[in-house]
C-alpha cells in the first residue's frame, strides 16, 4: 500500500513442496526419531521440573573404644573423648589413629635433638638467644652432650624435647577401624516447604542398633573401616600418618505427587592426595598436650596425634513439575526439527538425487536475480536441447564462456501452434503472398506478449548506436564472396561473420555442421516477409506502411524475435537471448540497411528499459 510504509505490511516466506515419497517418508522418520529424542530426554532429565538447591547441616557421633599401648605408659583404654582431638569443624570429625607421646615435660634447660639442632664442638658454635622454625626453644649458648657421640646446642624448652619424628608402624590405634560414627544429615528445600533427614521416619531404634552398611545402603551408621576401604584405602596404612576421607552425601528428590522419592546415597573418597604426600610432609597429624600440676610445678604430656578426618560433604536438589518449565522446555527443543530440513536439503545437494533432478529443485528454491551490473545471457545451440545461461565477458568471445547453469527449453506454446501451422502450410510460393489470415491470428496471440527485441525498432535494440558502432558494417549485409575463407576459428557452421565484440562471436550450433540459418524453418518462420508484415501490422493496425529504412528496421528486428521465440520458447527470465552471427548475418541480407549502419548487440531488456524511459518505443 503506498504511503503506509513497513507498519503495513506482514512479510513470510515463501515454501516449495516438493512431491516426493521417498522425502516425505524420510522428513516423517527423522522427525519421529527427533520427538522421541525430546521426549526421552524430558523424562530422563525431567526438564519440566523447577529445580532448588538444599540447604543442610551435619552432626555426627563416633563411637568405639580400643586399648593403646602407649610407650612409657603402659596399656591405657581410649575412648571417644580421647581420639577424638581437642576440637571439631564444622561438617567433619577427626579419629587419632597414631601418636607419638612426649611424657612429663617441664619448663628447663635441656640439649636439642641432634637431628634438628646444629651439632657443635664448643659453646663458641651456639648463640645465646637464637632459634629457628626447627628448634624446639631458644639456645642458651652452651654446648652440651646430646648422646654418646653428638654434642648440641642447648635450649631452655619444654624438657625432654620430642625425639621421635617418623610415626610407629603399626599404628598404635588402628583398631579404631572398628569404631562406628553415626551421621544425622537435615536437609531442607526452603522454596518447596520440604523438610527431611537421613534418619528415615520408619527407623527406630532397633534399627539403627542392628543395620549394617553392607545390606542396607540407607543405614546412617558407618563402620570407619568400611568408610575407608569404600574408598579405595587400607585402614591399617591410612592409619600410620593419617589422611582426609571425603564422605559423600548425594541427595535426588523428586517431589512430584506421583513419583515421590527423596532418599540419601552415599559415597566415600580420599579427599588428600595420596601419592604426593608420599614424599614430604605425608598424611594429616597435630600436636596437643595435657597439663597436670606435680608438687606445683607444671607439666604436660605432649601427643603428636597422627588421625583421618572425615569431611562430610552433602549436595543435591529437589525437582518439581512446573508449567513454565515444561513450556520454557518445549520451546528450546523446537529448533531442532531444523535439523530435518537442514539435512533433506543437503541430500538434495548432494549425492542423493541426480543431477538433473537437483537442479530442478534448486531452480524452484533459490530465484536468482541477477545484479544489474552483471548481465547474463542466454544461448541457444540448433545442436542442443537445452538453454544456457551465460555471463557476458569482455574478453572471451560468447561461444567459448562457460555457462553457469543449463537449463530446459520451455516452450512457448502459441508461438509452437502457430510455428507448427506455418510449417504444415509448406514452402511459400513467392514473397508476394499474402498472409493468410487464419494463420495470422493463430500466430498473433504469442507476439503480443513477447518480451522481445523485436518489439523495438532500431533505437530500442540500441538507442545510441554511435556508441557501438557495428565493427563489419559495410562487410556483413552483403553476401559474402567466399564465407569458407573467412570463417572464425569459434564458428561451427561456416556461416558466422567476424566480429571484434567478443559478445557477437556466437555460432548456431555447439559442434561442427550445418547452419540453422539456412534451413527450410527458418525461412520460413523468421525470413518470410508476408509473416514479418502481417506481424507488424498485428502490432500497430493503423501505422502508415513505412518506406525506406524504416521499413527494413524494423522487418529485421521483427525476424529477431521470431528467432528468439522460435529457438528460445520461454526465455529463463532475467536473461537475454544472443542470436548467432550466421542468423543475424542472415537476417541483415535480407532485410538491408541502406546505408549499412546496424545497432549491433545490445541486451534486450537493459535496452527496452532505458528506450521505454526515454520515450522512444
Ligand atoms: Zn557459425
Ligand atoms: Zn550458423
Amino acid at each position: 500500500m503506498p504511503g503506509c510504509g513497513l507498519l503495513c505490511q506482514y512479510d513470510t516466506s515463501k515454501l516449495v513442496r516438493i512431491q516426493s515419497v521417498r522425502l516425505g517418508s524420510l522428513k516423517w522418520s527423522l522427525n519421529a526419531a527427533i520427538l522421541l529424542f525430546i521426549c526421552v530426554m524430558l523424562l530422563w532429565n525431567r526438564s519440566y521440573q523447577e529445580v532448588e538447591l538444599l540447604v543442610s547441616s551435619v552432626t555426627t557421633k563416633v563411637k568405639g573404644v580400643a586399648r593403646v599401648r602407649l610407650p612409657g605408659a603402659g596399656d591405657v583404654v581410649w575412648d571417644q573423648v580421647d581420639y577424638s582431638g581437642p576440637s571439631q569443624e564444622k561438617n567433619s570429625f577427626f579419629v587419632v589413629t597414631n601418636v607419638i607421646v612426649t611424657q612429663n615435660q617441664k619448663q628447663g634447660k635441656c640439649p636439642e635433638v641432634p637431628l634438628k639442632g646444629r651439632l657443635c664442638r664448643s659453646d663458641a658454635d651456639c648463640e645465646a638467644g637464637g632459634w629457628d622454625q626447627q628448634s624446639h626453644g631458644i639456645q642458651t649458648g652452651s654446648c652440651l652432650k646430646a648422646d654418646v657421640l653428638k654434642k648440641t646446642c642447648e635450649v631452655s624448652a619444654w624438657c625432654p624435647v620430642e625425639t621421635r619424628t617418623k610415626p610407629p608402624r603399626p599404628a598404635l590405634l588402628a583398631a579404631a577401624e572398628n569404631f562406628t560414627v553415626l551421621i544425622k544429615n537435615n536437609i531442607r528445600f526452603p522454596a518447596f516447604h520440604f523438610i527431611r533427614r537421613n534418619i528415615l521416619p520408619e527407623m527406630n531404634d532397633g534399627y539403627l542398633r542392628s543395620c549394617r552398611r553392607d545390606n542396607d545402603t540407607l543405614c546412617p551408621i558407618f563402620r570407619l573401616g568400611d568408610v575407608v576401604r569404600e574408598a579405595g584405602e587400607k585402614f591399617s596404612e591410612m592409619a600410620v600418618e593419617g589422611g582426609v576421607i571425603g564422605i559423600l552425601i548425594r541427595w535426588d528428590c523428586n517431589l512430584d505427587r506421583l513419583m515421590r522419592r527423596c532418599l540419601p546415597s552415599y559415597s566415600f573418597r580420599r579427599l588428600d592426595e595420596k601419592e604426593s604426600n608420599r614424599t614430604l610432609y605425608p598424611g594429616l597429624n597435630f600436636r596437643f598436650a595435657k597439663y597436670s600440676s606435680v608438687d606445683g610445678a607444671e607439666q604436660r604430656t605432649l601427643y603428636k596425634a597422627f588421625g583421618i578426618r572425615f569431611d562430610v560433604l552433602v549436595f543435591g536438589q529437589a525437582g518439581r513439575f512446573s508449567f513454565v518449565q515444561l513450556v520454557l522446555y518445549v520451546g528450546s527443543t523446537l529448533s531442532y526439527y531444523a535439523l530435518t530440513t537442514v539435512m533433506i536439503d543437503w541430500l538434495i545437494g548432494t549425492s542423493c538425487y541426480s543431477a538433473e533432478v537437483g537442479q530442478i529443485y534448486s531452480e524452484k528454491k533459490v530465484e536468482s536475480v541477477a545484479d544489474k551490473q552483471k548481465c547474463i545471457l542466454c544461448v541457444s545451440y540448433v545442436d542442443e536441447r537445452n538453454i544456457r545461461l551465460v555471463k557476458r565477458s569482455q574478453k572471451k568471445s560468447l561461444q567459448l564462456v562457460k555457462p553457469t547453469s543449463v537449463q530446459p527449453h520451455k516452450e512457448d506454446i502459441g508461438h509452437l501452434r502457430a510455428a507448427i501451422f506455418l510449417l504444415q502450410l509448406g514452402p511459400a510460393p513467392d514473397s508476394s503472398h499474402k498472409p493468410d489470415p487464419a494463420h495470422d491470428s493463430s500466430h498473433k496471440p504469442d507476439l503480443a506478449h513477447n518480451p522481445d527485441p523485436s518489439h523495438k525498432p532500431d533505437p530500442a535494440h540500441d538507442p545510441d548506436p554511435s556508441h557501438k558502432p557495428d565493427p563489419a558494417p559495410d562487410s556483413s549485409h552483403k553476401p559474402d564472396p567466399a564465407p569458407e575463407r573467412r570463417r572464425p576459428a569459434w564458428c561451427q557452421c561456416g556461416s558466422c561473420a567476424a566480429s571484434s565484440l567478443p559478445q557477437e562471436e556466437l555460432c548456431c550450433r555447439r559442434s561442427a555442421g550445418a547452419c540453422v540459418a539456412s534451413s527450410p524453418p527458418f525461412e520460413r518462420l523468421v525470413l518470410r516477409r508476408p509473416l514479418l508484415e502481417a506481424v507488424l501490422l498485428y502490432r500497430d493496425p493503423l501505422a502508415p506502411p513505412p518506406a525506406g529504412r524504416g521499413r527494413a528496421a524494423a522487418l529485421r528486428h521483427c525476424a529477431y524475435g521470431q528467432y528468439v521465440s522460435w529457438r528460445f520458447g520461454v526465455p529463463p527470465p532475467g536473461a537475454h537471448p544472443a542470436i548467432p552471427s550466421c542468423c543475424v548475418r542472415r537476417v541483415r541480407d535480407e532485410y538491408p540497411s541502406p546505408d549499412g549502419r546496424y545497432g549491433g548487440f545490445r541486451p534486450a531488456g537493459t535496452a527496452s528499459v532505458q528506450a521505454a524511459a526515454n520515450g522512444e518505443l
